[in-house]
């Protein structure tokens, strides 16, 4: 075999593929419900977009994105989140000119040079939100509770909503000193990244994963303890509204977003089953980001949510998530002039929307009703000479073993009424 699919990328077959679009039907369920409409974006923007939103000293910007010049010249991006080209898009088109919250849902696939480890790739696909004109913290509590529903209804209830503020461009750099003072002593104790880190986002330091910085972090300065007033409000009022709704949540002052953007609320959704990559859902507001594009002074908040890292979940807890497969019906013919009539025949009923199989490898009527068998076909239809110069044709019901002579005529109503549903597209 001389070719092989790229590093980290994966090819979703047929039966895998069913799963995802499951969940890809509950999220646009779910988001339609909430009130977001879906936007598409395309696939790479100007790599100057992600360099300036995301920061060009967090990991993404840094070492992951597939950055490539076109033929024009012009530097290109494969877009490695979701959030940059959606404030562009609302930019653009003049989204913001009509006031009010604007809210959008995409599912989108999202490009980073990953290291290779369990459900990580580096084509993975997101579902994210992103809700844009409001400071208002039922926002926030809105955009949280619209994530705890979509993964509720894939199944996955027993989930862990992790809540922080990380402050704005007031209140943040007072706290980037005082941990900055506190580290500086302990940075022997750190990991390169850390060390890294210390000068150009110290914050990130507190999300590091690594047992050594864990430990030299414990009693660090966090962010909740240095909010500005407004911060304050604005995350007392968040806490509030979700304590109205019953919403139970836990306070994570640890957690912290690896893009620059992120403002005030940051929050994410994890799962105890999945281990170190536990967390499902994450997001937070980024009331900046839409000036940073060239914009008003607009607030916004959203999530991401890999859908990888939820069908890996589903597996892990043993849930299934489907969409109920339509009933197929086979048409099974032996000789060519009955072969021809039973292509016309599925394709009139495929019109009429039905799941129509047949056969495409001369089998035996023996061989085709095997293949009937095997593709669960709930009604067969055999099509034999002498009966179609009589007009009709002979209808199994493979769930009942029963058999019966049925005419040509008016045979699209009778099966569709016989597989107990009706299909128009
Ligand atoms: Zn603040
Ligand atoms: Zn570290």
């Amino acid at each position: 075999m001389p070719y092989r699919r790229p590093r980290g990328t994966q090819d979703i077959l047929p039966a895998e593929a069913a799963k995802w679009q499951a969940v890809e039907a509950t999220f646009r369920e779910i988001c339609e419900r909430f009130g977001y409409g879906e936007i598409r974006t395309p696939m790479f923007e100007q790599t100057e977009l992600f360099v300036r939103s995301v920061g060009e000293s967090t990991d993404i910007v840094a070492k992951e994105m597939y950055t490539f010049t076109d033929r024009g010249g012009r530097s290109m991006t494969l877009r490695p989140e979701g959030t940059a080209p959606v404030v562009r898009a609302y930019l653009e088109n003049g989204l913001y000119a009509q006031g009010g919250v604007q809210k959008f849902y995409y599912l989108s696939a999202i490009f980073r040079y990953e290291r290779r480890q369990e459900g990580r790739y580096r084509q993975h696909h997101q579902a994210g939100i992103e809700a844009l004109g409001s400071l208002q913290p039922s926002l926030d509590v809105e955009v949280i509770t619209l994530g705890l529903t979509y993964l509720s209804a894939v199944g996955l209830d027993e989930v862990e909503l992790l809540l922080n503020s990380i402050g704005c461009p007031r209140c943040r750099p007072v706290h980037r000193e005082a941990l900055r003072a506190y580290l500086r002593d302990r940075l022997d104790h750190l990991c390169p990244d850390c060390q890294r880190r210390f000068e150009v986002n110290p914050l990130r330091i507190l999300d590091c994963k690594v047992p050594t910085c864990q430990t030299a972090t414990q009693d660090a300065p966090v962010m909740l303890d240095y909010l500005c007033s407004e911060c304050a409000e604005h995350f007392t009022a968040v806490r509030k509204g979700l304590t109205d709704l019953e919403v139970a949540y836990t306070l994570q002052p640890r957690l912290v977003r690896g893009l620059d953007y992120y403002t005030k609320t940051a929050f994410e959704i994890a799962h105890p089953a999945l281990g170190a990559q536990n967390v499902l859902l994450g997001g937070g507001r980024y009331d900046g980001l839409v000036e940073q594009c060239g914009g008003p002074p607009t607030p916004g908040i959203g999530f991401g949510s890999g859908l990888e890292r939820v069908l890996l979940a589903l597996e892990k807890t043993g849930r299934t998530v489907s969409l109920s497969p339509r009933p197929r019906l086979y048409i099974a013919a032996v000789s060519p002039p009955e072969r021809v009539q039973a292509q016309q025949l599925a394709w009139q009923l495929r019109r009429e929307g039905l799941r129509v199989e047949l056969d495409h490898e001369g089998r035996s009527l023996k061989g085709q009703m095997r293949q009937a068998n095997r593709l669960g076909a709930a009604l067969v239809l055999l099509l034999k000479e002498d009966e179609l110069a009589a007009g009709q044709v002979t209808l199994r019901d493979m769930r009942r073993g029963e058999q019966e002579l049925v005419p040509l005529e008016g045979l699209p109503e009778r099966t569709i009424r016989q597989l107990g549903h009706s299909h128009r597209w």
